[in-house]
């Protein structure tokens, strides 16, 4: 089980985890639909996985905190809001490289042909999402690729992509263009 961690950047994250400068919201009861046990969290170590942000191409190996609900086993960890489950690129490199592949013609290889599927398959579910958000741009275009551009570019308006990504992943119980 996964909870989306509200965080600005990767930077940000590691000095915070660092110097212990982090709180998690641990749920007061489990969300495991077969569980439910009330305060039943304890402390699970963390895990580490590699992230890249685009933009300085650094790869770096950040830690991930996990807690185990003491009553069904289950363990929670807490994803920060500029990654998406099991992929190494940030959310907004990875909107970036969509971006710049439909825009400049400038393709980044597989992580946009990967992502460019995602997409436009996920693009009403995303409108919707942005809508509930307050955005109002017009997506009448029949175009499906500046619609796109559109959508990416309204997942950077308001409070930013990080704080866009972790409402849509409470809504949806989804990341970001997961199908
Ligand atoms: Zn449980």
């Amino acid at each position: 089980m996964q909870i989306m961690l509200l965080s600005s950047g990767l930077a940000e994250y590691s000095a915070k985890v660092s110097s212990g400068d982090i709180e998690f919201p641990i749920p007061d009861n489990c969300p495991n639909p077969d569980c439910g046990a009330h305060h039943s969290f304890q402390g699970h170590g963390w895990y580490h996985r590699f992230a890249c942000n685009f933009f300085d191409r650094l790869w770096q190996l950040i830690s991930i905190r996990r807690y185990l609900c003491k009553s069904c086993g289950k363990t929670i960890s807490f994803l920060p809001s500029f990654l998406m489950p099991r992929f190494h690129f940030s959310i907004c490199a990875i909107i970036w490289s969509l971006l710049f592949g439909f825009t400049r013609n400038k393709s980044f290889g597989s992580l946009h042909r990967f992502h460019k599927k995602r997409l436009l398959s996920k693009i009403q579910v995303l409108i919707m999402s942005l809508r509930e958000s307050g955005w109002s741009a017009d997506v009448s275009c029949k175009c499906p690729i500046k619609k796109a551009i559109s959508v990416l570019l309204g997942c950077y308006a308001g409070p930013g992509i990080e704080a866009f990504a972790s409402k849509h992943f409470d809504k949806q119980q989804k990341a970001l263009l997961a199908l």
